[in-house]
């Protein structure tokens, strides 16, 4: 079944379109990612599928149904923030329970449902603390625990690791995960975080001044991006503007090539790939890699990525050096613009 399906939605703040004829379909049980830099449209979208804002135009449907009119609470959503919203005053146990307060659950129930939530969150222990006697890591994870509480089919959840330093932010991205496959809840997760956004998700759309530029699965959208915003976007890649295409391969179609597709070379290789000469501008030696900035035709800067083995480039070159690069034809993504 779709989950959320949106259909030529705008929603237009004064003079900003922040979001821009968006269409989208996200079906039941996926985990589904909004990517893309601040300012881009992801918040608003999220809160168009909450009921917090409503459409300028165009049209939601939620498992089916036309949302207008539908409030907050009589959806199947529910909401994890970046801040989390938990209640200072209340302990952990009563800020998990309190959907189920809301809905008029009797007390015995509460306390078993919430405390079971708590075990899955793995803070069984911490039932009576106050949400300022946990660490950010728990703190998001009770935020998690509460919003799953009134078993939603939907959950909501805009850049709720934001504020967790990078290790945990890595050890929550596979426990989150794990969760929704366990669940089988469909997630919908707001970041601008392309790493994370890549390794969670099963399909990603990447938002772009309120308009959405490609939504693939994470290696379809690094091996394939349709347009040179994605091919920047989603990992790092070099991009060639009509320009510079024609300089480099003869043809004015745009192109991107990710840097570990391109090789140096000591001698044009004999097959039909495609050969640059340029000079080596600078090398960042990175431990197993090392990158290379090259100036290739026009002065057009080039980033090359090479593994380091027993044969490492870096070390018979210097920065000043003529180098030689090729790449396999297939290695290169054709754009539209
Ligand atoms: P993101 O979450 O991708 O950073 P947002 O959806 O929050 O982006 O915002 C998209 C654009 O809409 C921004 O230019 C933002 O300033 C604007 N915007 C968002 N909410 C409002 C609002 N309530 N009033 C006016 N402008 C807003
Ligand atoms: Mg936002």
């Amino acid at each position: 079944a779709t989950a959320v399906q949106f259909q030529d939605v705008s929603r237009v703040f004064d003079k900003v379109r922040a979001v821009d004829g968006i269409s989208l379909s996200i079906e039941e049980g996926e985990f589904f990612s909004m990517l893309g830099p601040s300012g881009s449209g992801k918040t608003t979208s999220l809160r168009l599928i909450a009921g917090f804002e409503q459409p300028s135009s165009g049209s939601i449907k939620i498992f089916g149904q036309e949302a207008a009119g539908v409030p907050p609470f009589q959806r199947d959503v529910n909401t994890v923030f970046q801040d989390y919203a938990l209640f200072p005053h209340m302990s952990v146990l009563d800020n998990v329970a309190y959907g189920l307060m809301v809905k008029g659950v009797d007390k015995k129930t509460r306390r078993e449902r919430a405390e079971a939530m708590l075990d899955m969150v793995k803070l069984a222990q911490y039932g009576e603390r106050k949400p300022s006697a946990l660490s950010g890591g728990q703190r998001q994870r009770v935020a998690l625990a509460r919003a799953l509480i009134n078993q939603p089919r939907v959950l909501l959840l805009d850049e709720p690791l934001g504020a967790l330093d990078l290790k945990l932010r890595e050890a929550m991205q596979t426990e989150l995960k794990a969760l929704q496959r366990k669940l089988g809840i469909t997630f919908i997760y707001v970041t601008h975080d392309q790493g994370e956004a890549l390794s969670m998700s099963d399909r990603i759309a990447v938002f772009n001044k309120g308009r959405i530029e490609q939504i693939d699965s994470p290696r379809a959208l690094y091996t394939r991006p349709h347009t040179p915003f994605v091919a920047d976007f989603v990992g790092t890649s070099n991009v060639f503007d009509s320009e510079s295409a024609r300089a480099v391969v003869g043809a004015q179609t745009p192109f991107s090539i990710r840097p570990e597709r391109i090789r140096i070379v000591d001698a044009a290789p004999a097959t039909d790939a495609v050969v640059v000469r340029g000079e080596l501008i600078d090398i960042h030696y990175l431990g197993s890699v090392s990158r290379y900035e090259v100036a290739g035709p026009h002065g057009k800067l080039i980033t090359v990525v090479q593994a380091n083995g027993d044969e490492e480039v870096s070390r018979r070159l210097e920065p000043g050096a003529p180098v030689t690069l090729a790449w396999e034809r297939h290695a290169m993504h054709l754009m539209t613009v």
